[in-house]
Order: structure tokens, then sequence, then C-alpha cells
């Protein structure tokens, strides 16, 4: 007797052979076991719109909820900072909230006043406090003018509450990540993006979803947390039951309903632990493999599985976690810190590639009909210079003492690169740095066509293969269907490969590679034909890539191959 679930693709049921009867195949997108009670978390629409009231005691009232949040919230970054950075981070989350303080009296008499709505009121005071702080002739004040802005972005966003909220079915006021019951639990949810995923908090010990691509940026950030992810259950919310408790596997794809002493047994250590002990193998010689890394601490794991360098820093999910844009001292602290850690080994660092399936409504941007073709990456820095020119002052600041590259996402050709090349060229300037260089992402099909031409005005490329497929076959990458794993190997995918390869082969500049395709051990020997010799890929997956080179070098006697065998 099975379960009657549906599943958003063909849903194989399979007998457990153990005498446990509720088992469910869905698609395996983040391996590792979970264990824990269902809960039901529905993603609800942002609640409206306190600021458009009328009546100035409600305006109080939601104005200084918004102010109290905000403070609360500074409170715990600076928290954290003293926990992970260091005083100087700390003393600016504190120095946010002392002019939170300051600028709420402001606030409330204007509103008082009775000329403005709530938001009025306060876009008008951080404003003027921007314009004063930008006017001043002394350096460092003038920058801290960004501090204003950022915190009356962050604070119209907890007035609008515009962040999407995750609630719970069951119990009124339980938010995602913060269950009442303290329960370790087994999140269900329809659609799981890249904002819900990086607000995992360490209750959740597993996510069952409708929608989750095994390529999607939800499902790259699961992994780097360790959250076994099943996706592909077709109205998970209606599937399961309250008070039921579910195990997932996700390296399998099998989801069992109440399981039994048995199968509890079965899985035994493997549950609610990170996915593996992390393999640790040498460096093969002539194949070099850099760590990807989406939040500063993973950087910790790119050491510990001796990564040979940070190959992507992906600065855009550090804040879509923390809801806000980061500033330019955050940033600065991060860059520094991931140099002062890779001690002397190559950084990469990748400007914000936003829009798309990894959506900020606090930089409000706008909503498109169609986002995955809309205003992302290159084409968002362009809209929004301002943020690109505070990245690539912090990024310049921070390579003080070391030099650092960086990508440039989603590039449709060159003359696009050489626009945000400048933008970023001129904020820098007058800025004490080490070498920059500047590479892009070959992740769109115009970008490996016109490869040649960007080649000559680039430092270096990369291939990122999870745009790439999704782009060269109009295949979304978030969606479940097998067939978008497949197409990494189709032989229009290595067409386009080959015409980057050429291309950098001919410059004689540098090309690595990134994506879901070195997460296939079979594809590296082909890679390494084609003479990809520098790839790119989370920590967890270094030492298979590793294993896959060392055996492909063996078997040809290719240079680097001296030994018979790669060294745990
Ligand atoms: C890619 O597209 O392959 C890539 C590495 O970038 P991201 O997954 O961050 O879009
Ligand atoms: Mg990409």
């Amino acid at each position: 007797m099975y379960r009657t679930i549906q599943t958003s693709h063909k849903p194989p049921r399979v007998n457990g052979g153990t005498g446990t009867k509720n088992m469910i195949k869905g698609i395996p997108v983040s391996p590792g076991v979970g264990y824990g009670r269902g809960c039901f978390f529905k993603n609800t629409a942002p609640a409206h719109s306190s600021h458009a009231s009328s009546q100035p005691d409600k305006q109080d009232f939601s104005v200084q909820d918004a102010f109290s949040q905000l403070v609360e919230e500074l409170t715990s970054l600076a928290k954290c900072a003293e926990d992970v950075f260091d005083q100087n981070a700390a003393a600016l989350f504190r120095a946010h909230r002392m002019i939170c303080e300051e600028v709420q009296a402001d606030v409330l008499t204007t509103i008082n006043q009775g000329n403005l709505t709530a938001k009025g009121a306060i876009e008008k005071c951080f404003d003027e406090y921007y314009d004063y702080f930008n006017n001043l002739k002394d350096d460092y004040l003038s920058e801290r003018a960004n501090d204003f802005y950022e915190l009356k972005h962050l604070l119209l966003n907890f007035l609008n509450n515009t962040e999407a909220l995750m609630n719970c079915r069951e119990y009124d006021g339980c938010r995602m990540g913060e269950c009442v019951l303290k329960n370790e639990h087994i999140l269900i949810t329809d659609d799981l993006t890249a904002n819900i995923a990086i607000r995992i908090k360490s209750h959740t010990k597993g996510i069952i979803a409708d929608k989750c691509g095994v390529n999607s940026h939800a499902a790259v950030i699961a992994r780097s947390l360790d959250i076994p992810v099943v996706s592909g259950i077709k109205n998970p919310l209606e599937q399961f039951s309250h008070h039921e408790d579910i195990l997932i596997d996700g390296s399998t794809g099998m989801i069992i309903v109440n399981p039994d002493k048995t199968m509890l047994k079965k899985y035994g250590a493997q549950i609610n632990r990170p996915y593996k002990s992390f393999e640790v193998i040498d460096p093969v010689p002539c194949f070099t493999v850099f760590a990807d890394i989406d939040r500063q601490q993973d950087v910790q794991k790119a050491v510990r599985v001796k990564a040979e360098g940070i190959g992507l820093y992906r600065t855009e999910f550090e804040m879509l976690g923390k809801g806000r844009f980061l500033g330019e001292d955050e940033q600065k602290t991060i860059i520094e810190n991931l140099i002062r850690k890779m001690a002397g080994k190559p950084v990469y660092i990748r400007l914000l590639d936003l829009g798309s399936d990894k959506s900020a409504p606090w930089l409000e941007m706008e909503d498109e009909d169609n986002p995955a073709l809309g205003c992302r990456g290159a084409r968002f820095l362009l809209s929004r210079p301002d943020l690109l020119q505070t990245q690539a002052r912090a990024i310049a600041a921070a390579s003080k003492s070391s030099p650092v590259n960086v990508i440039y996402p989603m590039i449709t050709g060159v003359r696009q690169f050489l626009q945000l090349k400048t933008i970023f060229l001129e904020a820098v300037s007058g800025i004490d740095h080490k070498d920059i260089s500047h590479g892009i992402m070959f992740e769109v099909p115009s970008a490996c066509l016109n490869a040649g031409e960007l080649y000559e005005a680039i430092d270096f490329g990369r291939i990122g293969s999870n745009d790439l497929v999704q782009y060269l076959f109009a295949h979304d990458r978030t969606s479940d269907d097998l067939n978008y794993a497949q197409l990494v190997n189709d032989p229009a995918t290595w067409k386009m490969i080959t015409m980057v390869v050429d291309a950098a082969r001919k410059s004689g500049k540098p090309l690595e590679l990134c994506g879901g395709m070195v997460e296939i051990p079979e594809l590296i020997p082909e890679l390494i034909n084609l003479g990809i010799t520098t790839i790119s890929t989370r920590p967890e997956n270094i030492a298979t890539v590793r294993k896959a080179a060392w055996i492909f070098l063996n078997q040809h006697k290719l240079p680097g191959a001296q030994s018979v065998s790669y060294h745990v």
C-alpha cells in the first residue's frame, strides 16, 4: 500500500522492502539525510501598506514598530560581526543603530506635523542626512552618507513588510526557521527560491518542495548549507499531514513518512549530519581546482579541502541572506577576510548577479514579466552604477595587499563589458590597490559567439555552465525537468564551450569553467581533453573532481600523472 502522492514529474513509487509503507520518490536536489516533524510553510504576499494610513497615530505605531525591528536586526548583526569578523565591523552596526535612534525622533516629528505619510517622512529625513554627509569635505564622513541610504531602504522594508514571509500553516506567528516548538523539522513548501534557502535556520533539517531545479540558485545554496532537498512533489502542502515524522534522503530523492525503527536504523548516523565528512585529496599537478563559495564562512571549507583558490565568491548571496545591500566597509571586510584566509592563493570576486531567481525587493527591483530575460547581472549593474561603484571601491580597498580577480556576470558583448569596466575603474581611481584583473562569465550564448572579440578586452574568461545551458536551450535552470541535467552534455553545449576554448587559446589568456557540468565526474576527462585544466566547484565536490582528474591523467600517462594513485 502506497500513499497517493502526486509528484510534478513522473513519480516512481518504490517499495522500500523493509516494511515501511509510506515511501515517495521525488527528485534529489541536495544530498544528505534529514529527519524531523513536517512543518508546512507558505510563502505569503507582503502585508500592506502601513504607510498609506492617513491617521498619524496609526502611522506612529507602525513607524515605531519598524524602527524597533531595525534596531533589533542591527543589534544581532553587531553580535554576529563580533563573533565572525572583528570589532571594527561590529562597531559599524552599532553606529548604524545610533543613527536610527537619532533619525527616529525626526521622523516622528515630521509625521505629526501632518504633511507627510510615514513613508514620505522616512524618505525626507534620511535623504536630508544623506545630503548633509555626502557634501562634507572629509572623505571618511562623506562615505558614511551611504549608511543613511541603506538604512532608509531597510527601514522601508520593515515598514512595508516587503520581504515575502514564510508563515507556518499551523501556528500563528511561527516563521520559517523559527519553529515555535523548537522542533527539528523538515520544511515543506511549494516553491524553494534562493531568497528562502539563504534564510534557513538550524532547526531545518531538510526541505521538500514542489519546485526547485537541481541547478537553481536555491539548490546551490542548500548544498552549500548542507541541507538535504527533495523536489518535484506536487502540492506538497496538501500531501502530508501535520504531526507526521518525515525522513528525506536528498541523494536518492526518497521521502519516507513515519519511518519505522528498521528504517531509522538503516540511515543511522547519517541522519541530520552534514552530508559527508569532507574527503580531502591533494591537488592534482597540472589541474587546478578552485572553490565556489556563497558565504564568507565557507572559506573555511575551501581551506580544509585544499582548494587552490576561491574561484567564485558570489557576492549577492550574503546580501540576499541579510535582505539588504552591504555597504562599502562591510564588503571590504568580507573580501579582506577571504584574501587573508586564502594566504596568497587566487581569489575571484564576482560582481552582483541579481535579478531573475535572485530578486532583491530591498533594492526596489521592478517586477518583470519574464525576469530570467530581464534586468539581471550585467544589465542590472548598468542600471545601478551606484551599487557597482560601491562594490568596486570595496574590492579595490580590500586588494591593497594582494591582487584580486573580478568577474562580471551575464556579459552579452564587448561594449557592455567595457561600459561596466569603465564605471569600475573610475570608481577606484585614487584608491591604493594592487593588481585587479577583469574577467567575465561566459554564460550567455552571445558572449560565446563573440569570444574572440571579448578575449581582446578581458584578462580571463570563466564558463558558467548553469546559465549557459539555460540560455542556450531556452530551458529554465530552476525547473525540475530531468532533461535539463542532460543538456550539459549535449553536442550544442560542447560546441559553445569549444568556441570559448579556441578564443582563449588564441589570446593566450586563462579560461576556467564552473557550474553544474563540474558535478558530473564523467565529464572531467572530456574537459581536460579540450584543454580546460582549471575548474571551480563547491568545496564538497573538490575531492570527487580531483579523483576523476587523477584517474584520467594516470590512464593517459599525461604530464603530472607521476603517481599511480591519488593521495587521500
Ligand atoms: C553558472 O551560471 O554556471 C554559474 C556558475 O553562475 P551562477 O550559478 O551563480 O549563476
Ligand atoms: Mg550564472
